[in-house]
């Protein structure tokens, strides 16, 4: 169930909790993999690691990346990083000229063989993971050891000191064709960033990375990880701002999920006081708890190991309004004029960064730059191009915009969508913060019903004759009420309730239209009588209830009927109607109601005020039933 809900990307409103603070901690409770898959991919690496050992005495296979790093997704891919650093130093040494040890060039080939058979075992038999768990079990006593292997290995075929990363690569490739059982598709990608060799596990269905010279990836999963430790919040913020950004088809090869939870992280080091603390300073501490200082590729990437030593942040902003603030503070935010560091906690104006350090003229800036914090010539956003960080500012101003409302902070007794269900929808909160007005999308749909009712139900001829901007016409005025219309507003629900001091309309719907309208027959009388008869003498069943719309015409046919045949050449009396989206408001909601003023002829009035006490119970009702109809 837990992959069913995040394989298809959406969340069941029902199963949504009452706040969005709850909502936010439940979507990690749905998203994240279960028990299982971890165990499953806990055995995928034992798996690797086997095979890398016969081949690459003394590798290491290291899960980073979502498996490990506190933001895991069911089905996410499995990134693995293949340490040969033990292997090098073992071949260096085993070269030294005492001789003895000459490498078996047939080696490779018997063990390839070896573990070939064990595939195809495995692959035939539907429980081949679980077989593989026994098969590597009983490996696991005889597993190789550095100088037990050595003639085993197929290190004579290459140098690991001198062979390109590329060559490496192929060879990990090969080994993982040949002899890692289950293992398909495998494909040596040496072109990106950080060559890498890809593979399909069919049994699993896992997909995953294999690379090798990746030890930062090591080092900043675990600083990921860390910070999960380190505050409750992170991890359902970093949840919803990555599914959030997957379904305004923001995440992807440009801005991936690294450098969103980045984002995430360095927004909370700017919070009040801080939920998280900089990259420096926990590397200062690091050194006043006396941990080993960890250099990688050149670069300082010591952090303190446990978090328990770590002081908690007096930060008590509660998640709602930190996902609205994340919202707020990226929507205009200048990614292209600074540099964002996480080392420093701030954003690092472009002219200061350029000139403070190696690091700064190194780094590929773009319009969107946000700097590893520990590989600090590394600009982690820099395949974003312009195109991107204009539209993820865009969707950051309507998300932020949608964040503002009732609607995203307090679950709808209507049973309307809310909080962060809206959110997710691709486009809704974008709709919401462009020029299209709900709330005259709204006026216009009630309008029809109006017309609807008048028109068809009520056998009234109705012509309409304007549409503007809030021309007032008074008689007397039948006032819907707001909660019917809003029993109504399933689909357009969205653009009522918002903020008054938000987005107003650029577009030219209409807020008043106009209808002249002509009574023919007196349709208020003798209709419960009628209706009787249309019915016959049972109660009311489920099924003439929602077909009452049907039934309602029929009975203003059957007056008109029993009055005369043809129609009577004059109308009883004539009227004007002009329904007027209600601008008034007297909290920060815009008000949903609408404004229908009749206008009569005085010479009319008596007839007309019998038919208009009629109207008061009856078009609300049917406006209603009639946009239910439609929604
Ligand atoms: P996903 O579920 O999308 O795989 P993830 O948490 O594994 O999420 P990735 O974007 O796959 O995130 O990143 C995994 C690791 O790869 C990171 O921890 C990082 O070490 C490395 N990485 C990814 N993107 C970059 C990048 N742009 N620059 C540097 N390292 C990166
Ligand atoms: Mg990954």
């Amino acid at each position: 169930r837990k992959q069913g809900s995040a394989r298809q990307g959406q969340l069941s409103p029902e199963k949504l909790a009452q706040k969005v603070d709850a909502q936010m901690s439940l979507m990690v409770q749905l998203f994240e993999f279960s028990e299982s898959e971890r165990r499953l991919r806990d055995l995928l690496v034992t798996l690797f690691q086997e095979v890398f050992l016969e081949f690459f005495p003394g590798s290491a296979v290291l899960p980073f990346g979502s498996s490990v790093n506190g933001f895991n997704v069911s089905g996410c891919d499995l990134d693995l990083f293949l340490d040969l650093e033990k292997t090098k130093n073992f071949q260096a040494s085993a070269k030294r000229p005492s001789g003895d040890l000459k490498p078996r060039r047939d080696a490779a080939s018997q063990s390839s063989q070896h573990w070939a058979r064990q595939r195809n075992t495995l692959t035939q038999d539907k429980n081949s993971l679980f077989q593989m768990h026994l098969l590597l079990q009983a490996e696991d006593g005889a597993s190789v050891e550095l100088d037990s292997c050595s003639e085993d290995s197929i290190l004579s075929d290459i140098d690991l000191a001198s062979a390109t990363v590329p060559e490496v690569l192929e060879l990990v490739a090969a080994v993982m064709r040949k002899c890692v059982p289950g293992v398909h598709n495998v494909q040596a990608v040496l072109t990106a960033r950080r060559p890498v060799v890809k593979f399909w596990h069919k049994e699993s269905g896992l997909r995953g990375d294999i690379s090798i010279n990746n030890k930062l990836a090591i080092c900043n999963t675990r600083f990921l990880q860390l910070c999960t430790e380190m505050d409750e919040r992170v991890r359902p913020l970093v949840y919803v701002v990555r599914y959030w950004a997957k379904q305004q088809a923001l995440a992807g090869p440009l801005l991936n999920n690294y450098a969103l939870t980045l984002l995430v992280l360095f927004f909370l080091q700017t919070r009040t006081p801080p939920i998280l603390p900089t990259v420096s300073v926990l590397t200062l501490l690091c050194s006043l708890v006396e941990e080993e200082h960890t250099v990688v590729d050149g670069w300082d990437c010591s952090f303190p190991k446990d978090s328990a030593r770590l002081e908690p942040s007096g930060n008590k902003e509660d998640l709602c309004s930190l996902l609205s603030e994340f919202f707020r503070v990226f929507e205009d935010y200048d990614f292209a004029g600074c540099v964002i560091s996480l080392w420093e906690g701030r954003p690092l104006p472009l002219p200061s960064f350029l000139s403070s350090s190696e690091a700064g003229s190194k780094l590929k800036l773009g319009p969107f730059n946000l700097q590893d914090p520990f590989e600090q010539s590394h600009n982690v956003a820099a395949n974003v191009n312009e195109k991107t960080a204009l539209r993820f500012q865009h969707c950051c101003c309507n998300a932020a915009k949608y964040c503002r409302s009732l609607q995203y902070q307090r679950k709808s007794s209507k049973g309307k969508i809310w909080g962060l269900v809206r959110l997710f929808q691709p486009g809704a909160t974008e709709l919401l913060g462009q020029a299209g007005d709900f709330h005259l999308l709204w006026f216009q749909k009630v309008c029809a019903s109006v017309a609807f009712v008048l028109r068809d139900m009520l056998k009234c001829s109705c012509v309409e004759v304007g549409q503007g901007l809030g021309e007032e016409q008074e008689v007397s005025e039948v006032k819907q009420e707001e909660e019917e219309l809003e029993a109504k507003t399933q689909q357009l629900s969205v653009g009522s309730k918002r903020p008054l001091d938000e987005g107003g309309s650029n577009v030219s719907l209409p807020e008043s239209m106009t209808w002249n309208c002509a009574v023919w027959h007196r349709v208020w009388l003798g209709r419960r009588r009628i209706r009787r008869q249309l019915q016959g003498p049972e109660p009311e069943t489920q099924q003439q209830k929602a077909n009452s719309l049907e039934l309602e015409a029929k009975v203003s046919e059957a007056i008109s009927q029993q009055e005369c045949e043809a129609r009577p050449t004059d109308p009883l009396f004539q009227f004007t109607v002009c329904a007027q989206a209600s601008r008034s408001g007297t909290s920060r909601e815009q008000d949903t109601r609408i404004s229908l003023r009749f206008s009569t002829d005085p010479e009319q009035a008596s007839v007309f005020q019998e038919f208009f006490h009629f109207l008061q119970g009856f078009l609300p009702r049917m406006v209603e039933q009639h946009l239910v109809s439609k929604a």
